[in-house]
């Protein structure tokens, strides 16, 4: 059976491998095709489309984008076939990371509100060369000695709710998919099992989501048990919805998941890609 890979990230998000490398190392996997999904970025998709060879596997040009969740937090789409010099999709993406770098001054300012001495500098030492988040905060309050460990930092400060908590700007879901139909992409739910929700529960939700303009959903999916798999197979047929699959590979960032293998038994099927093409070509028709 030829197998597909439709959910990767590089260096140009949190993954370890360059662009290319990923196409390669897709092409080293004897995958027929590989897409590359950086979270809310494409930086890293002409690259990624210049290592196409002839012999390889089809390059797809995606991204991960971050949407609010309905009834609070967020959940992932995926664009597949997005065309990354689209200026309106390019401009939607730039507000984006613009948004998210407010987010940690943001949460420096609400803390020297409240009192605690705390620079941003100290935050993105704490972070080293990671992307800066909550817990390099946390680690800051701790070795400052204002809170005792972690879980009080989050708990007193941090989480959701607390005085110092930064709810994340987000697109909801209706703009994302906008966006990504605008660029001539169709739009997939990431990983859907990841959510947690009762069957019945996920399925109003995707059912929602259609409504606005979803193409598919993401059934095969490393963390996908079996059941899971399944159940979302059942669920897309029911819903008239293309199904996707991907292993969600981040390189070392992620050392259990292997291209194309995911933890080993993961197997999306090359014959999936003629009904997401059929969903992408319906858009453009
Ligand atoms: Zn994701
Ligand atoms: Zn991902």
């Amino acid at each position: 059976m030829k197998l597909i890979d439709l959910h990767t990230h590089s260096t140009a998000s949190d993954g370890t491998l360059p662009p290319a490398q990923v196409a390669l190392a897709a092409a080293q996997a004897g995958l027929s095709a590989v897409a590359l999904t950086d979270h809310d970025t494409t930086q890293g998709l002409a690259e990624f489309l210049e290592a196409a060879a002839s012999s390889g596997p089809e390059l797809v040009p995606g991204v991960e984008l971050s949407v609010d969740r309905p009834g609070g937090g967020s959940m992932h789409m995926v664009g597949l076939w997005v065309d990354h010099e689209e200026p309106r999709f390019k401009q939607g993406l730039e507000r984006v990371q613009t948004a998210r770098k407010q987010r940690n001054p943001k949460i420096v300012a609400r803390l020297q509100e409240l009192g605690v001495d705390i620079t941003m500098d100290e935050v993105v030492a704490a972070a080293g060369r990671g992307q800066v988040g909550r817990p390099h905060f946390a680690q800051v309050l701790v070795d400052k000695g204002v809170v005792a460990g972690p879980g009080e930092a989050f708990g007193r400060f941090l989480k959701r709710g607390a005085p110092a908590y930064m709810e994340k700007e987000r697109l909801n879901p209706s703009q994302a998919m906008e966006l990504i139909r605008g660029a001539g992409g169709i739009s997939v739910l990431a990983h859907p099992g990841l959510l947690e929700l009762h069957p019945a529960a996920l399925e109003e939700l995707v059912k929602g989501l259609k409504e606005q303009g979803l193409m598919g959903i993401e059934a095969y999916y490393s963390e996908h048990n079996p059941a899971t798999e399944r159940r979302l197979l059942e669920m897309a047929a029911r819903l008239g919805l293309a199904v996707s699959g991907g292993s969600d590979f981040h390189g070392h960032n992620k050392p259990g998941i292997r291209l194309g293998a995911g933890k080993g038994t993961l197997r999306v099927p090359a014959s999936l890609l003629a009904g997401l093409k059929q969903a992408r070509d319906a858009l453009s028709g």
